[in-house]
């Protein structure tokens, strides 16, 4: 049966997976979200003695049922081959008495490979299959590790263009010099006078804009995104958490059906969007969603409030610099009983007030999660 998706703003919105890739970000302003979860049918035998490549395809078949399985299978095969430093992709190291998930492995040492990588092929696809004629322009804003992942991603792929908006003070000398020294023929930088969320609200209005978009439709051209509000980027994501469950699993280091918590450094909400492996029934006891001193997310997961008013703090991890965290929209409106009408009440309020308040009936829901954060002191300590 074919899994549909629909706006977290607008529950009539039903699109195909591949038009969901297409189009990014939903014309009301909304995410797309799948109107249900699948089940990971797969027994954990089976997925125990898979490569990360046959993981990902039992994931993302899943979730992307207008790909035809060569379709899936080809995006996959081109994505995660040897521009990652080793044939496991995503290596499992036990240390000081936890797993660690390596998820730098990629060509630009991001975690962001991991989807990056596979978005320029999910998206061209998308594209063929959808007969779209005009080139492909992906906007994205940055906060330092994105920007380069995309553009790696991206360059000199055919039938599309990249242009990347990061804040000109807000990243790190090395993420800019990576930015600003891609090659390829199709590949564009800007530095704005700003930070991450006033990029990301720029990118988030350029795709709002009809004028724009008959503009450049006129031009041969159409706008899509490479940020993880695109869920041809969090899809490929929910592969890492079932692939280190299963290597947990086949190494004997837990038992059939034991839960594990997993920890998830995040900012924007997309790599703790594995709480869609938690829902296709990975057995995950609780999600650390894990913060630095920008800890809007923490506060939120403590007090049912989530409330942007505050400075913003730059820290030695940039990529998660962020405080309006785009993919809990995607977790409100399912904690709203996928309700669009009242996940757009408070997303409205959000950009009013800067901030809004969940109901204790929506909080109720929130058990599965743990949010906390660390100190830039306290960062520095463990890293050393
Ligand atoms: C981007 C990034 C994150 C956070 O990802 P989200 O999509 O914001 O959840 C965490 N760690 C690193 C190294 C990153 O680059």
């Amino acid at each position: 049966m074919e899994l549909m998706y629909s706006s977290t703003r607008n529950d009539k919105v039903k699109l195909t997976a591949s038009q969901a890739i297409l189009k990014g970000l939903a014309d009301d302003g909304g995410l797309f979200v799948p109107e249900r979860i699948p089940a990971l049918d797969v027994p954990m035998d089976t997925l125990a003695d898979m490569s990360y490549q046959e993981t990902a395809y039992e994931v993302m078949s899943r979730f992307f049922t207008d790909f035809t399985e060569d379709e899936l299978k080809d995006c996959i095969k081109k994505a995660y081959d040897s521009k990652f430093d080793t044939p496991e992709i995503a290596p499992l190291v036990d240390a000081d008495g936890a797993y660690y998930l390596e998820l730098f492995h990629g060509p630009t040492i991001a975690f962001k490979d991991m989807a990056l990588s596979i978005l320029p092929h999910l998206l061209i696809t998308s594209a063929r299959k959808n007969q779209v004629k005009n080139d492909i322009v992906i906007l994205t804003a940055t906060s330092g590790d994105t920007g380069k992942a995309a553009l790696a991603g991206f360059a000199d792929v055919e039938g599309t263009k990249i242009v990347v908006f990061y804040p000109k003070n807000g990243v790190s000398p090395i993420q800019e010099k990576q930015m600003i020294t891609q090659k390829g023929a199709n590949t564009c930088v800007v530095g704005i006078h700003g930070n991450f969320d006033q990029a990301q609200t720029g990118v988030k209005k350029m795709f709002n804009d009809t004028a724009l978009e008959a503009e450049l439709d006129v031009a041969g051209y159409q706008f899509s995104s490479a940020n993880s509000i695109n869920i041809g980027r969090l899809i490929p994501q929910v592969a890492y958490y079932v692939y280190a469950y299963a290597k947990l699993y086949k190494n004997g280091a837990i038992a059939k059906d034991e839960k594990i918590n997993v920890v998830v450094p995040t900012g924007n909400f997309g790599n703790i969007l594995a709480f869609y492996a938690k829902n296709m029934g990975l057995p995950i006891a609780k999600l650390i969603c894990a913060s630095n001193e920008n800890k809007v997310l923490y506060d939120f997961f403590s007090t049912g409030t989530y409330d942007r008013n505050r400075d913003f703090i730059l820290t030695s991890s940039p990529s998660m610099d962020i405080l309006i965290s785009s993919n809990l929209e995607r977790l409100i409106y399912r904690i709203a009983g996928n309700d669009a009408e009242k996940n757009t009440k408070m997303m409205e309020e959000l950009s009013t007030d800067g901030k809004y308040a969940i109901t204790d009936e929506m909080r109720a829901q929130l058990a599965d999660f743990y949010g906390n954060y660390t100190s830039e002191e306290e960062t520095a300590k463990t890293i050393k």
